[in-house]
């Protein structure tokens, strides 16, 4: 089946065309600046030539208009036309309680995806705003709902309940939800098949770590915590997210800097994390460049960081009691095996031992662990259009 997979941001959609007969990518693009001055297409075909092109993009169905037309044509297009595209799978933020699930997109279901806005108030809108720009688009084409948070869904209540008055969770929904889902369920299914081993028996951390990051304990191909909770703001230090801190600072540093709650909002989730901490960079490849010409807070930044996904990879090893596999996946833990060894280092303790010269070399899924380490430790880099198109051909076909 061809599916087309959407993920809409506030102004930019990316897309994936997929053929999961095959698990087969047939093209991907990228439209950017939507309702803005210079909005611009990238589109590549696989095999064919990559194009780029400025076209004036009002809003979101104009951009999916566009996306069809570079899909379907004749020279750098996959496909003959619209028609083939079968079923189109979205990628949704947050679910909130109600999805555990990828669904079967219908007015029911896009009316409590609504509902969730108020969790993730600036993600669900531009999500919902793509789903209903494609359903315009598309009418008749099955679509799919496939959200971040659901994988954690399976979570039990000692994980995701915060330590405030219960009644913040009974009126307001206040609790650790999770993200990255789709990523982290895709790395437990691909972990078990590369060990050879059934899912429902692996016990994993996956380490999601690009500019936003997040690991997730995973117990019997089950999501039992997440280190992202409410936000994605809590957890490990991000590209411009501070991750974990202590609540009282937020009240102190609002009367010291005479901050407003847009403000303290803004620096928590945009001036924090690696660009905080080493004033360089929010990406990793910039810290350490400075970190390696001797920039002492870049050194610090990751030093933070790697301290960070150290004690979660702990405290779930904890959690969990015996832990099978260590999964580093996204743009740092598929590429930087200085962060990967900076994180592994010292883990000795359990069992877990770095392979030096396998975590410097190699491309694409492998093992980084010495052939005696009691953990294996893994790259695998993650594909979550991949998961969205799969979802969506098994919901659409039952
Ligand atoms: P993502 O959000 O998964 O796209 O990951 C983005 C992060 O991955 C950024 O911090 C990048 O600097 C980092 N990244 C990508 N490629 C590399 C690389 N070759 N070495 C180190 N970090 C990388």
């Amino acid at each position: 089946m061809k599916v087309l997979v959407i993920n809409c941001g506030s102004s930019s959609l990316k897309y994936q065309l997929i053929e999961t007969k095959e698990d087969r990518l047939m093209a991907k693009g990228l439209v950017e600046r939507i309702g803005i001055e210079g909005s611009v297409i990238t589109h590549e075909t696989i095999g064919k030539d990559k194009v780029k092109t400025e076209e004036n993009m009002k809003d979101h169905k104009d951009a999916i208009k566009h996306v069809v037309t570079h899909l379907t044509d004749g020279k750098t297009g996959a496909i003959a036309s619209m028609d083939e595209i079968e079923a189109v799978g979205h990628r949704v933020v947050h679910g909130g309680e109600k999805f555990s699930e990828s669904v079967l997109i219908n007015d029911e279901v896009l009316k409590t995806i609504e509902e969730c806005s108020d969790l993730a108030p600036l993600h669900n809108p531009p999500n919902i705003t793509g789903i209903k720009a494609a359903m315009e688009m598309m009418p008749g084409v099955p679509m799919v709902a496939v959200f971040d948070t659901s994988f954690h869904q399976t979570m039990p209540e000692s994980s995701y309940i915060y330590a405030l008055p219960y009644e913040y969770y009974e009126k307001y929904k206040v609790r650790r939800y999770g993200f990255h889902g789709t990523s982290h369920r895709y790395i437990a299914e691909r972990a078990a098949d590369f060990l050879r081993v059934d899912k429902d028996k692996l016990n994993v951390i996956s380490c999601h770590l690009g500019n936003g990051g997040s690991l997730c304990a995973i117990e019997n191909g089950k999501s039992v915590d997440t280190s992202m909770g409410f936000t994605p703001l809590e957890g490990l230090v991000m590209g411009t997210r501070c991750g974990d801190i202590d609540p009282a600072i937020v009240t102190y540093i609002m009367e010291k800097e005479n901050l407003s709650l847009a403000d303290i909002n803004n620096v928590m989730n945009k001036k924090s994390g690696y660009l905080g901490i080493s004033g360089v960079s929010s990406d990793s490849r910039d810290i350490e460049e400075a970190a390696e010409k001797g920039n002492k807070r870049a050194q610090l930044a990751l030093d933070v960081f790697a301290k960070r996904v150290k004690k979660y990879i702990g405290a779930y090893y904890a959690e969990m009691g015996r832990v099978d596999a260590i999964v580093f996946t996204a743009g740092i833990g598929e590429n930087s095996k200085t962060t990967r060894k900076d994180i592994i280092n010292g883990l000795e303790c359990f069992g877990v031992k770095l392979d030096e010269e396998l975590n410097n070399t190699g491309k694409g899924e492998r093992v980084i662990s010495t052939e005696d380490s009691k953990i294996k430790v893994l790259v695998i880099p993650t594909n979550e259009e991949l998961m969205i198109a799969r979802d969506t051909n098994e919901i659409v076909n039952g």
